[in-house]
């Protein structure tokens, strides 16, 4: 492809991109394809001469459209979104142009500059200390998601309470971590692969609003101590995946200072709140954490992927993750003068990724931010309002930010036919989850165009099938 020909076929592929947006709203929310439809529909071998691109992106219309689940639609409550917006996707595209692997300062010193740069200003943004940016202790790191930095911080605490030996001499069985029930999988996860054993997971019990209860973390952790373990690791949550509880983090950051155990806030969805000074009051207490991530990809409109990592002693960091091959030895790194974010994460290439956040930041300014995540919640807010009027329903957790858990009252069976009967509508796509053993929908807000109108629609449609579904 000439200069002149990729120009040509850019412009109809943005143009592409922009007619889905502009579609969006029209499809079925969840496909509805079988499985292996796309296989079927695709020859058994790569051709053996290149096709003319206008053949490729017809076929991005024609087959792989139909295997969409439209996470962009309005219409889409499922999960936690994974929200675009255009300045990020242009920014993936100059990311994409430019080709940059920024495995080390010296390999694009701008794209290391930048995300230390962006991830100081999101830092600020959110309230987060100044120990977790690059003018204090710390600093911040862009991962692809919240699983790599929950692992990465699991690495950095195992080898500061083995005092290294783990991650030199491998893993000593007896290390422990902690995290409520309610905690992300990701977190149980990250125990296994780091050796430590799912079962050194203990899993804190909640209270009724699904918070995890500080004197159960505190038992756990003497019980631990007093049979010879070490504990090394707690995962806070704000925000959990079911329903947005918030672990308390003012008793839990003084039970982990009281034990000497690393304390990593998972705050995925709920962090990008914090932007809000209104909000910010769940994470009173973070200061007092030794690592913190917040998933701009979920909900300040920064296309999948883009977790903030931040950590508030980068030397623990280093120290579990850093490791300099003759081949990547240059000056930079020799002085010590840069950052090699290589040594910030598990794996060594990395992308561009802080252009997204720079595009969104510059775009949107931190008011236009706000504005996006205000509205959201009081979407969320309404809707629970709505549920709490219609007696049929119940809503079944507190109602923190976009989240909203709900059901009919009585048994589990007429609220998984609800649920089904939404989601084939394909007018919406809602999840569920389990919370104190009974089936609950989750409506979350979230997806960058959705709007009042999305919100009341679903609404009237998640009446009717519940009125279809009595008896
Ligand atoms: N932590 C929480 C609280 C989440 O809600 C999620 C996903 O929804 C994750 C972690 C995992 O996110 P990721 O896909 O970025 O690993």
């Amino acid at each position: 492809m000439t200069p002149d020909e990729f120009r040509r076929h850019g412009y109809a592929t943005v143009d592409w991109i922009a007619s889905y947006l502009e579609r969006v709203e029209s499809f079925p929310v969840l496909s509805a394809v079988m499985p292996g439809a796309l296989r079927a529909a695709l020859p058994a071998a790569p051709p053996e001469d290149g096709e003319p691109y206008e053949a490729i992106l017809a076929d991005v219309e024609r087959l792989i459209l139909p295997g969409i689940t439209h996470w962009q639609s309005p219409n889409f409550f499922a999960y936690f979104s994974a929200n675009a917006s255009p300045p990020a996707m242009l920014a993936e595209l100059v990311s994409a142009g430019l080709g940059v692997q920024g495995m080390l300062w010296a390999t694009s010193p701008a794209c290391t500059e930048l995300e230390t740069h962006v991830l100081d200003w999101l830092a600020d943004a959110l309230g987060l200390p100044e120990a977790f940016t690059s003018r204090g202790t710390g600093g911040g790191v862009i991962q692809d998601t919240a699983s790599s930095a929950t692992l990465c911080a699991l690495l950095a605490a195992r080898d500061r309470a083995t005092d290294g030996a783990a991650t030199e001499r491998g893993l000593a069985a007896g290390l422990t971590a902690y995290a409520s029930t309610q905690a992300h999988s990701s977190v149980e996860k990250a125990v296994g692969i780091a050796g430590l054993g799912r079962a050194h997971l203990r899993l804190i019990e909640v209270d009724d609003t699904f918070a995890m209860r500080p004197a159960a973390l505190d038992d756990a952790l003497r019980a631990d101590r007093a049979a010879g373990r070490t504990p090394c690791f707690v995962a806070a949550t704000i925000g959990t995946t079911s329903s947005t509880a918030m672990d308390p983090l003012p008793a839990i950051v003084e039970i982990c200072r009281r034990h000497g155990v690393w304390l990593h806030v998972d705050a995925a969805l709920a962090g990008n709140a914090a932007i809000c000074p209104e909000f910010r009051q769940f994470q009173d207490g973070v200061a007092g954490a030794d690592s913190y991530c917040v998933n701009p990809h979920k909900w300040l409109l920064t296309n999948f992927d883009c977790d903030a990592f931040y950590v508030a002693d980068r030397g623990a960091l280093l120290r579990a993750l850093s490791i300099l091959p003759e081949y990547l030895r240059n000056q930079a790194t020799e002085a010590g003068a840069v950052i090699d974010y290589r040594d910030w994460q598990v794996p060594l290439g990395r992308r561009f990724r802080a252009l997204k956040l720079w595009f969104v930041m510059r775009s949107y300014g931190l008011a236009g931010l706000r504005q996006h995540i205000r509205h959201h919640v009081e979407l969320a807010r309404r809707f629970a309002d709505w549920v709490r009027a219609d007696a049929r329903f119940e809503i079944v957790a507190p109602v923190a930010l976009n989240l909203v858990c709900f059901r009919l009252r009585g048994d589990d069976a007429p609220n998984e036919r609800l649920l089904a009967a939404l989601t084939d509508s394909g007018q919406a796509f809602l999840t569920h989850t389990r919370l104190a053993g009974r089936y609950v929908l989750r409506l979350a807000v979230g997806a960058t165009y959705t709007t009042d109108r999305h919100v009341e629609a679903v609404w009237d449609r998640i009446r009717e099938c519940a009125t279809a579904l009595q008896p």
